[in-house]
């Protein structure tokens, strides 16, 4: 008798949905690591970003997006949408995420946008945690997919990561039949460096209030290996003195706070040791100028 292999399947998978949805989370529970920075503000993740999910049966590359931003003034929000169109040149299949209950005329328009383009979806309904009576779910379910040709349909929390396996499993055959593209210690196509400053940038986002985490951002000035420590310096940019001495806090509490935090998420995501250094400094109108924005590592 023929010995039965199960074929493996390698390819990439758009991330696609309104901000806030879950999809950075969504992608590292598949990678199993934080490649992806999380907050419960939108606009969070202002990198495309590949997380690389490696299983016995394939491999999955998840482009990580930013979101379609409407407002097109600013620099960084060009720069924002680009990355989010970006995503789709070459991908083979796209997760649809919304949250559970809730379906807008964005997701409408995402969903026949990838369907024109022949890219087929997946819908993710995440954040299932949330509804307490599941009985909820099918009529839910029913409504959104009426008339739309979904390729699949998986109800799952990424938070609590629950439905992972049914999203792999649903994913993968729609993936080419391949070799794995990358190494299976690969978790993303992003530098050490780059994650180590967003994971001070999610300190930020997280910690401080309205529209400050978007008039600042992170520079990593140098990172280097001494014996088995990182040594790690970050500068964290701001557009005023005012807004310096709200990152700083008082007598320092809030940056010696952030900083221990995102230290931590290093020694945790580089499996080493790391001290961190962190800085404050004021570079005027840094947001609206894309030479900047390049310089501190935006756009590709
Ligand atoms: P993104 O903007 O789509 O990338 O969303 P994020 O991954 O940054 O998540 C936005 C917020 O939703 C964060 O506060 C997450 O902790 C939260 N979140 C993500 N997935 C779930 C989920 O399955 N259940 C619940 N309750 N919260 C979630
Ligand atoms: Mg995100």
């Amino acid at each position: 008798t023929e010995p039965h292999t199960t074929p493996h399947h390698a390819g990439y998978v758009a991330v696609i949905g309104r901000p806030n949805v879950g999809k950075s989370t969504l992608v590292n529970a598949l990678v199993g690591a934080k490649v992806s920075i999380v907050s419960n503000r939108p606009q969070t993740t202002r990198h495309r970003l590949l997380g690389i999910a490696t299983f016995p049966e394939g491999q999955l590359l998840l482009v990580d997006t930013p979101g379609i931003h409407h407002e097109q003034k600013r620099a960084m929000n060009r720069i924002m949408n680009r990355a989010a169109r970006g995503a789709l040149e070459g991908v083979d299949v796209a997760l649809l995420v919304v949250v559970a209950g809730r379906w807008d005329d964005e997701d409408s328009l995402a969903f026949d946008t990838l369907h024109e383009a022949g890219v087929p979806v997946v819908l993710v309904v995440n954040q299932v945690d949330k509804i307490k009576d599941k009985t909820l779910l099918l009529p839910y379910l029913q409504k959104v997919t009426e008339g739309r040709d979904f390729a699949g349909v998986v109800p799952l929390s990424a938070l609590k990561r629950k439905g992972l396996e049914q999203l792999k499993s649903t994913v993968l055959p729609l993936v080419p039949e391949q070799d794995a593209l990358f190494a299976e210690d690969e978790i993303t196509d992003k530098s050490q460096r780059f994650l180590a400053g967003e994971l001070v940038r999610e300190q930020l986002m997280r910690q401080l209030g309205n529209e400050l985490p978007y008039a600042t951002t992170v520079e990593i000035e140098s990172f280097a290996l001494d014996g088995r420590m990182l040594r790690i310096g970050a500068v964290i940019w701001v557009e005023r003195e005012g807004q310096k001495a709200i990152v700083i806090g008082k007598a320092g509490s809030r940056l010696k706070d952030m900083s221990t935090k995102a230290r931590m998420g290093m020694e945790r995501l580089f499996d080493a040791k790391v001290f961190l250094e962190t800085w404050v400094r004021v570079r005027e109108g840094w947001s609206d100028d894309e030479a900047a924005l390049k310089a501190l590592g935006y756009g590709e």
